[in-house]
């Protein structure tokens, strides 16, 4: 017997081991598995190469508990290990600065695991004693076993076993006990060994007997060891991807579509990406890739390793060229990470950009599904965009799609303002904005459907992008000023005349503020008088885009919170050309111009001495000597002041009463409130008794 001290610089790895890895410890089954199935395909290599010439049988590696004994066994029929080759490979763990790395590295169990050549070590996660029982496939090779109870010191001694292959025996700790347990160890395999590629042998398969499930004798293979990916793209059809899909996510709705991805320059990667159906919620769908090396399953967290975006998409990738043994944060600096990413990015618009090229009544069809995926993309990777911009879809109110450049052209000589800017229009709720829409393709406008969860940033996007184009939500502003086409006529009315309209229908909106759905501030009109044409409505509200797009964005960023305080704010605009609106005026003037004419030369002559007294004051403020003339002025100006605000409110009072009575304005108030959903509780009761009223 042989006994000896492992040949490490780090005074006992194993405590470090124990502690440092501890969250990850069941990854030890998969670093003794793969252990195995490499040395069985090294075996099969020196077979084919004529360097092992006897039966190689059977190739399974098995996995055995022994509750009683408590032990975990991994066993294989690969090429074994001869006492030399265990002193080599076992107990000189070669490196140096070992104490620097695992300071560096002492976060991260795969880091120290793999950078070492240290998955067999593992074992001692979990296991207080670990022996080994081998036999080289070399014909003279004598059985040895080796054995060491975690500290650096071992012993190796010869020892019987029969066949070729090596017996890893853990003797669990009381702490890990859990892994004894056959659901414990058959989670584990399924998670990390599903796709290896030799047979993994966990117990026998059971059936249904006499009301209970016995064993039966055959072996229970866990795994597939030839998975969808690795086989050739030509001899795979649809059905088998799908049946694929589901097997690795039984929940799931079937794929859209998938790429097959397989490179061996200038790295290695094969994989399947699916396409999912992302109708909303992004944060749900991520996370679905697994990432595999050599079929050993190492993660479902890939966001490093591949886009942003892409993390929405569902499959395999499998890559030894990945280096997982690096701290995460390391890899996106990797330069084959890099390589790797770009090449799936390409891949994936490839694809989309072909399906959109050679069917695209069904790329139209999937559109809906995909297009958040797209988006995001867009949105979040420039050289996505690029390629995208070519099979991005624009979608119309009515249903209808366009390519970016369709659309372009489809709206160019109607929606060209007179500035030479492309008005895109939009839509963000066919029936909030019925009316809206209705009015502007009346005018011979598209308006498009922007109502998925990233339109919002897509419109801010596409208008950086495309030259000299604006978007306008349909509602932004009245049909006739949604487009400038020419410089607004000047408007017939007289100052006094349109401040009597403001007066009379400002004071006929609602009181109160109905309460919006998240609580904030109300709602805010603005009066305006614009000339619309004697066709258009007498009266339309409309919202500025400005301010309703920051709302919006206050909504989903910190820090904008200010706009969000803001009220909504309408603007209510009185169409001066149509006869109702003009009625009303005359009907107004007539009425009020008794009391009002008092009151307005009273206000004129208010504001004339104002403009004296201005005038008076500055004067006075440059000659710094006579202080008294100084305050006297500031004094009179202050009292014509107030005098002109008592006046006008006068003026004010007088057209509000005379409004109050006039149920027509109401009635106009109140149907442009409806068009536009605003309208909403007691004002919306009020408006109904009212039009009974009228009906009487
Ligand atoms: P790595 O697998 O990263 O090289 P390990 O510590 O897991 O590091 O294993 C060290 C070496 O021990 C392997 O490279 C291999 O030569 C040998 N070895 C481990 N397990 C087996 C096994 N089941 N059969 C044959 N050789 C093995």
């Amino acid at each position: 017997m042989q006994k000896g001290n492992i040949g490490i610089t780090t005074e006992n790895i194993f405590p470090v081991i124990k502690k440092f890895l501890y969250s990850d410890h069941d990854i030890f089954l998969r670093e003794l598995v793969s252990n195995a199935v490499d040395a069985t395909q090294k075996l099969k290599t020196l077979a084919a190469k004529g360097d092992f010439t006897g039966e190689i049988g059977d190739a399974g590696v098995r996995i055995t508990l022994d509750e009683a004994a408590g032990t975990l066994t991994v066993s294989d029929h690969g090429i074994g290990m001869t006492a030399e080759e265990i002193d080599k490979y076992i107990n000189q763990i070669a490196f140096s600065g070992a104490n620097d790395f695992l300071e560096k590295y002492k976060q991260d169990a795969n880091a120290i695991i793999g950078h070492f050549g240290l998955g067999f070590y593992s074992a001692f996660m979990v296991a207080g004693q670990v022996e080994i029982i081998s036999r080289s496939y070399r014909p003279d090779a004598t059985a040895v076993r080796w054995v060491c109870d975690g500290s650096p010191a071992y012993e190796i001694s010869e020892t019987e076993k029969s066949e070729r292959g090596t017996d890893i025996i853990l003797h669990i700790d009381e702490e890990s006990k859990e892994f004894l347990q056959k659901e414990r160890i058959s989670a584990l395999l399924n998670k990390y060994c599903r796709f290896l590629p030799v047979p993994i042998i966990f117990g026998k398969k059971t059936e249904w007997k006499d009301g209970k499930q016995v064993d039966t004798d055959e072996d229970n293979v866990i795994n597939d060891t030839h998975p969808l990916w690795t086989r050739t793209p030509q001899d795979l059809k649809d059905e088998d991807y799908k049946a694929f899909y589901r097997q690795l996510y039984p929940m799931s709705d079937e794929p859209l579509f998938w790429i097959h991805l397989n490179v061996d320059f200038p790295f290695h990667l094969t994989g399947v990406l699916y396409f999912p159906k992302i109708k909303s919620n992004i944060e749900i769908h991520r996370n679905k890739i697994q990432l595999y090396c050599n079929q050993v399953f190492v993660t479902d967290q890939v966001e490093n390793i591949v886009p942003e975006f892409l993390t929405l998409l569902h499959g395999v990738i499998d890559s030894p060229d990945i280096p997982l043994n690096v701290s995460r944060s390391y890899l996106q600096s990797d330069a084959n990470v890099k390589k790797i990413s770009t090449y799936i990015t390409k891949k994936v618009s490839d694809r989309l950009a072909s399906l959109f090229k050679t069917d695209r009544p069904a790329f139209e069809q999937k559109w809906d599904d995909l297009k958040l995926f797209i988006h995001y993309g867009m949105l979040s990777q420039p050289d996505f965009y690029d390629k995208a911009k070519s099979f991005a879809l624009l979608k119309d109110t009515t249903g209808k799609r366009f390519d970016y450049e369709e659309y372009r052209k489809l709206i160019e000589s109607e929606q060209t303002d007179k500035d030479g800017n492309l008005i895109y229009l939009y839509a963000t709720d066919t029936q909030a904005q019925y009316a809206a829409i209705e009015a502007a393709t009346a005018r011979g406008y598209n308006v498009l459907l922007m109502d998925g969860q990233l339109d919002s940033p897509l419109v801010g996007l596409l208008e950086q992008k495309f030259e000299k184009a604006r978007f306008s939500r349909v509602d932004a502003d009245t049909p006739e000023r949604l487009i400038v086409k020419k410089d607004a006529p000047t408007l017939a009315l007289s100052e006094e005349e349109k401040l009597t309209l403001t007066e009379i229908f400002k004071h006929q909106l609602p009181k109160e503020k109905p309460e919006t759905e998240n609580g904030d501030a109300g709602m805010e009109f603005h009066v305006e008088v614009a000339n619309m044409g004697a066709e258009a409505a007498p009266v339309c509200v409309t919202q500025s885009e400005y301010m309703r797009r920051m709302k919006e964005m206050s909504r989903l960023q910190e820090g904008m919170s200010f706009y969000g305080q803001m009220p909504d704010m309408y603007n209510l605009v009185l169409n001066a050309d149509h006869s109702l609106i003009q009625k009303i005026l005359t009907e107004a003037t007539t009425a009020t111009s008794e009391s009002l004419t008092p009151v307005t030369a009273r206000l004129k002559e208010l504001q004339a001495r104002r403009t004296v007294l201005d005038d008076e004051k500055r004067k006075a403020d440059k000659d710094t000597e006579n202080k008294e003339a100084k305050e006297k002025c500031a004094a009179d100006l202050n009292a014509c002041e107030d005098a002109i605000a008592a006046a006008e409110k006068e003026r004010t009072d007088i057209l509000a009463g005379y409004a109050e009575k006039q149920a027509t304005i109401s009635q106009l108030v109140d149907l442009a409130l409806l068009q536009n959903g605003l309208l909403r509780g007691a004002a919306l009761t009020a408006f109904v008794r009212r039009s009974v009223e009228i009906l009487k």
